[in-house]
């Protein structure tokens, strides 16, 4: 190999091992389907995850309204409620679908970039509680990396915000990481911490499988607002006033905080590019989550984008190769 070749192959590795290096959009190498219903209307739905070009993004097409009207996987879109994050617009938000976060959560993780998602149905189905089946699939199905760069925002100087007794902070790191805590007075639970360096392969082995949780005392309350209607052990990880409920028992000791980080992830996604920073949370949610995304959006001394411009494609070889590096 030739001195000039030796340079190239050189520079190419640690542009791409540097964190400065890009990281590559990617689909999935076929479509793949889910059926179940709704945790909180309990209605059933269908839906389908099918392959997409560079520069689509995450896009949601709910196939049973009429005009089959689409919407984006966006920060603008994102409507927090106390229980699941809801995407939707228009005139009280008609146009929406419902609990997007375990999806997300694993696309983002399995750095899927673009993809068109029908759904027939407002509420994207439960299934097991969990983001476990969506990696296995995505991990069945095959990803596909393509030639062009996908924007990562880093993180410069922290930010932090606060709403009734929760807080979240983004700090500046060189890779994603995620430090989730949180506090129940339950027996079973207590105070609980769990931090992880996001990489497909830590998602799937210690956060993926980890399900939604509940309390027996607060399923009245929520199904008198209509949520929850979907609920039960086959989707949910519950809990009576001082024990599991669950006859198989939890599948973590702590998998509450680790679905508190997948939740947290999840939400993380709308953000429409990979995060170089940390993300802090006690007490985290939904709510908290989006006050974070907005204010991010306008502290913008305080993370850059890298790429800076968005539509850079590369060669299909730096493709591979840096697709390899992300894995
Ligand atoms: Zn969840």
């Amino acid at each position: 190999m030739g001195i000039a070749n030796v340079r190239a192959t050189m520079m190419k590795s640690a542009y791409f091992q540097n964190p400065r290096g890009y990281r590559i959009q990617k689909t999935l190498k076929r479509a793949i389907c889910f059926e179940g219903k709704g945790l909180h209307c309990g209605k059933p739905a269908r839906l389908t995850l099918q392959p997409a070009g560079p520069n689509h993004g995450i896009l949601f097409e709910r196939t049973d309204l009429e005009g089959c009207p689409r919407i984006f996987a966006s920060s603008k879109a994102f409507i927090a409620t106390d229980m699941a994050t809801t995407l939707g617009y228009g005139g009280n938000n008609q146009i929406r679908v419902a609990t997007v976060e375990h999806l997300l959560s694993a696309l983002f993780a399995m750095g899927i970039t673009n993809v068109a998602v029908s759904i027939e149905g407002e509420e994207v189905p439960i299934l097991d509680g969990s983001a476990g089946p969506y990696v296995e699939s995505i991990l069945e199905a095959g990803i596909q990396p393509q030639p062009f760069s996908h924007p990562v925002l880093r993180v410069l100087k922290p930010i932090r915000v606060h709403q009734d007794g929760a807080v979240c902070e983004l700090l500046p790191r060189n890779r994603l990481r995620l430090t989730t805590s949180i506090d129940f007075r339950h027996p079973s639970i207590g105070v609980q911490t769990f931090a992880l360096d996001v990489t497909p392969q830590s998602f799937a082995q210690q956060i993926g499988k980890a399900r939604t949780f509940g309390f027996v005392q607060d399923v009245e309350k929520l199904r008198s607002k209509n949520l929850a209607q979907g609920a039960s052990l086959d989707n949910v990880l519950g809990f009576s006033e001082n024990a599991v409920l669950n006859p198989e028992g939890m599948r973590f000791t702590d998998e509450c905080v680790r679905h508190k980080l997948l939740d947290a992830l999840g939400d993380l996604a709308l953000c429409g590019c990979w995060i170089e920073g940390e993300l802090v949370s006690f007490r985290g949610g939904h709510s908290i989550h989006l006050t974070l995304l907005q204010t991010l959006q306008h502290m913008r001394s305080h993370w850059e984008l890298v790429p800076s411009e968005p539509l850079r494609s590369i060669s299909v070889a730096d493709t591979y190769q840096a697709a390899a590096l992300e894995m």
